[in-house]
């Protein structure tokens, strides 16, 4: 059977970065920029304050002190925004504001703290070195200079960024467009109340939200009852999409139509089985540069299964390099018995101790338990060559959203007090 790491590998050597759009910035964080952004222009593009003060000739006022003010001649006050229209001459200076443009003929920048006075005559109380205060033309981008290189996933600040050098509108690696496809008899949607052997099709909003989470945009498709021709049907409309996700049908059940519809679509199967628990069934291939997942149908397997293996190829997809689910070691903070011949994903809370984290397993790891994923902040991955983790031994623990990453990295929690609903 394939390992885990094999699967990995296989899955992201059967994907690649989608093609470019352009989007508005506002649009556009955590999105993989797709082209080089270069500066239209020195930023900043005139010399300008750094504080407020005066600026003034530093050849007047080398001889000042407290003791013995020199005294200027104020021609003009200007704020951010305003252009100077008068020059400093010998004995002159010109109020300016941070950000306001140095008057020709000036050649430093005085703080007002260095001052006394505030009418048309002011005491300089210190000297001021050539150019101090001055903030140079170009001194944070050369016209033409590399703001912002593709490949680089956008982060708020570089939105900034980007409307500095007046680009609205940018080229990204298009959003993946990921199809959902559940199958089941069983099935009902989260507004219908299940009646004798029914269940709510949770997994398709768990895969939703995590597909919106890597980037992609999902779409959950009508479910596909347990008969070869709605799964069929559903799997081809499903082809119109980036990437497929199937849930169900993919395990040994007599109902079990998945296999015999991908394979009419001319599905290039590349594993069909992954020795790890939770997920043991999971089916991959490709139609076309489509991925296409079989996810085993219990709702535990199906998530590990995308966490592991989907949202990488769908952050590929999107154009990002670093797609594995981020990952520490942790301490085990009880006995935890694993699988043996398997890698087993178990599902555990992590809480800071000093400068270790300490994983603790969220009760019934069963692959129908959902509410032990969802209290769990990441999957302890258990080796296949050892069947016990005794408590106190290092494991690495992958984490599972931003949460998980806040108590990894000691992000400052809020007491209980400190919290609000504002209405
Ligand atoms: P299957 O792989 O189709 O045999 O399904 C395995 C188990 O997962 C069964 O108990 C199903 O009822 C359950 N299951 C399948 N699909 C879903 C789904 N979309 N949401 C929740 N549970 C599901
Ligand atoms: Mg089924």
């Amino acid at each position: 059977m394939t390992s885990a790491d094999q699967a990995l590998q296989i899955v992201l050597e059967n994907v690649a970065a989608l093609g470019v759009e352009r989007t508005a910035i506002l649009d556009a964080c955590g999105r993989v920029l797709a082209e080089d952004i270069r500066s239209s222009r020195d930023i900043p593009g005139f010399d300008n304050s750094a504080m407020d003060g005066y600026a003034v000739r530093g050849a007047d006022i080398v001889a000042a002190s407290e003791a013995n003010p020199v005294r200027l001649k104020v021609v003009e006050t200007i704020g951010a925004g305003q252009m100077p229209t008068r020059r400093v001459n010998a004995g002159e200076a010109i109020r300016t504001m941070t950000g306001a443009p140095i008057a020709e003929g000036a050649d430093a920048i005085i703080q007002v703290e260095r001052t006394r006075g505030s009418g048309d005559v002011v005491e300089i109380l210190a000297p001021a070195p050539e150019r101090s205060f001055i903030r140079p033309r170009g001194e944070d981008l050369r016209a033409n200079e590399l703001v912002i290189a593709a490949g680089k996933v956008l982060a708020a600040v570089d939105l900034g960024m980007l409307a500095a050098v007046n680009r609205a509108v940018i080229e990204v690696v298009r959003r993946p467009r990921v199809a959902i496809v559940s199958t089941g008899d069983e099935l009902v949607d989260v507004d219908e109340v299940p009646v004798g052997a029914q269940i709510v099709n949770s997994s398709a909003y768990a895969l939703a939200g995590a597909i919106r989470e890597a980037g992609g945009e999902p779409a959950i498709l009508k479910v596909a009852r347990d008969t070869p021709g709605e799964i069929r049907e559903r799997l081809a409309e499903a082809m119109q999409f980036d990437a497929v996700l199937s849930t169900g049908g993919v395990s040994v059940g007599q109902f079990d139509h998945v296999k015999g519809a991908l394979d009419e679509l001319g599905m290039r199967q590349l594993f069909h089985g992954v020795a790890q628990r939770p997920g043991r069934p999971l089916k991959f291939g490709t139609v076309g540069y489509r991925p296409i997942f079989g996810l085993p149908g219990n709702p535990v397997s199906t998530m590990v299964c995308f966490y592991l293996y989907a949202r990488p190829a769908i952050l590929k997809m999107a154009g990002r390099s670093r797609v594995g689910l981020p990952r520490v070691v942790a301490r085990c903070g009880v006995d935890i018995k694993i699988a043996k011949d398997l890698t087993e994903f178990v599902r555990v809370k992590i809480e800071r101790d000093g400068d270790e984290l300490v994983a603790t397993p969220t009760g019934n790891q069963g692959s129908g338990i959902l509410s032990s994923l969802s209290r769990a902040d990441g999957l302890l991955v258990g080796s296949s060559t050892e069947t016990l983790l005794k408590q106190g031994a290092h494991a690495t623990v992958l984490l599972l959203g931003a949460g998980a990453g806040d108590i990894a990295a000691g992000a400052e929690e809020v007491t209980f007090e400190g919290r609000r609903h504002i209405h």
